[in-house]
């Protein structure tokens, strides 16, 4: 199925300008044909031939951009495909869908469509005639097998529409799954998944500390500051680089096998935890895989539950429901008095949680379901630190 995915391009200046460029050339090659497709309609109507075919103007560009030089700095793929619109929208007359087609104006909306010779290159997106690449925002994974591009600015923003087949298929009614989110631990999953943050990611985070600490010392404004706001500036652009990476790999692998995720609303899970120093730093990594997860989902008709501050996922006892209310957050291991249920902390909790998203989608619980061990295969390949519980 080909899907699309919006997303936003930062083009430096000289890029802004050859954007624009491919604006208005493609607007003009598009008035420039219609006028003659008009002209020979008015000709022609009487004895039935309705009009140039899209070939006709192809041959028709070529020998237009031997006049018209400037138009050789355009992609001849975005061009044509202003024929091919054109063309489109002359069909849809005749079919009498539309009305006649219609000049465009700098007024409409400006964009231009490239339909090969896309590559991505880290950061980069980079298309026909912009060969450095254009940065994109960071977050959005660019896919595989691209069809076609659409590049457009709405008002001073740049954004690319890719179009893509996707060989996702529906999850709907595939197996949920409960998450519970940690410090010590990045995440646990109610079928027995822990995964660990990244030590490379500590060791940064740390070494941040430290240097923004040394900042703080700096005399404003001198040539030493400078360099150390530099050296700050890089570790947090390497974290954030680490984290994103990270993210995907995780997000990816849950995604891949669930129909239904729950979640805690992260939030109140921050407000119940702000007491701990690691809790900004957790939580910026946690709001992007977040949103990773949540369109990664998407993709496959799975979705999203997000239960909220009242479900105290922590202090029940996932066997048989008993509270106990003098868990400390230091003990890992839940042990019920109740039923002698004893548990990894973050597996009980995820299984609640699991629990509770089955009762919000109007489903009963149903028996533990076994360790979903492709996923822990697939992210201990990707170099990630994985337990199975
Ligand atoms: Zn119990």
């Amino acid at each position: 199925m080909i899907k699309a995915l919006k997303v936003r391009l930062y083009p430096d200046e000289s890029q802004k300008i050859l954007l624009e460029k491919h604006f208005g050339s493609c607007r003009f090659v598009y008035n420039h044909f219609l006028d003659i497709r008009n002209k020979y309609y008015a000709e022609h109507r009487k004895d039935r031939k309705k009009g140039l075919t899209v070939f006709d103007t192809m041959k028709m560009l070529t020998s237009l951009k031997k006049e018209k030089v400037w138009l050789n700095e355009i992609n001849s793929q975005s061009l044509q495909h202003s024929l091919v619109e054109l063309d489109k929208a002359f069909r849809s007359f005749f079919k009498k869908n539309t009305d006649y087609p219609n000049f465009r104006s700098k007024k409409d909306n400006q964009y231009f469509i490239v339909s090969s010779g896309f590559k991505k290159d880290g950061k980069k997106l980079i298309i026909p005639k912009f060969t450095e690449g254009i940065g994109y925002r960071d977050g959005s994974p660019i896919p595989e097998n691209i069809k076609q591009i659409v590049v457009a600015r709405d008002v001073d923003r740049y954004f690319a529409s890719i179009h893509y087949e996707s060989d996702d298929e529906t999850h709907k009614g595939r197996g949920i799954i409960g998450i519970d989110i940690g410090i010590k631990s990045f995440l646990t999953t109610s079928d027995g998944l822990k995964i660990e943050p990244l030590n490379a990611l500590r060791k940064r985070e740390k070494r941040l500390k430290r240097q923004q600490k040394k900042l703080s010392r700096k005399v404003k404004g001198s040539e030493n500051r400078n360099r150390q706001i530099v050296r700050v500036q890089k570790i947090h652009q390497k974290i954030r680089d680490m984290r994103t990476d990270f993210g995907h790999k995780v997000s990816t692998a849950i995604a891949k096998h669930y129909g239904t995720v729950v979640i805690e609303d992260l939030n109140v899970q921050g407000m119940q935890r702000n007491h701990h120093p690691a809790k900004s730093i957790a939580d910026q990594g946690w709001y992007q895989f977040r949103k990773m997860i949540e369109y990664k989902l998407q993709w496959r008709d799975a979705e999203i539950v997000e239960i909220g501050r009242f479900d105290p996922s922590s202090k029940i006892c996932s066997r048989c429901g008993n509270t106990k209310h003098e868990l400390k957050l230091s003990d890992r291991v839940y042990h019920c008095d109740a039923c002698g249920l004893t548990m990894d902390r973050d597996l009980n909790a995820a299984i609640n949680i699991r629990n509770i998203g089955l009762i919000k989608v109007g489903k009963g619980i149903p028996e533990l379901t076994p360790v979903e061990s492709a996923t822990a295969a697939e992210l201990s390949k990707g170099g990630l630190r994985v337990a199975t519980l």
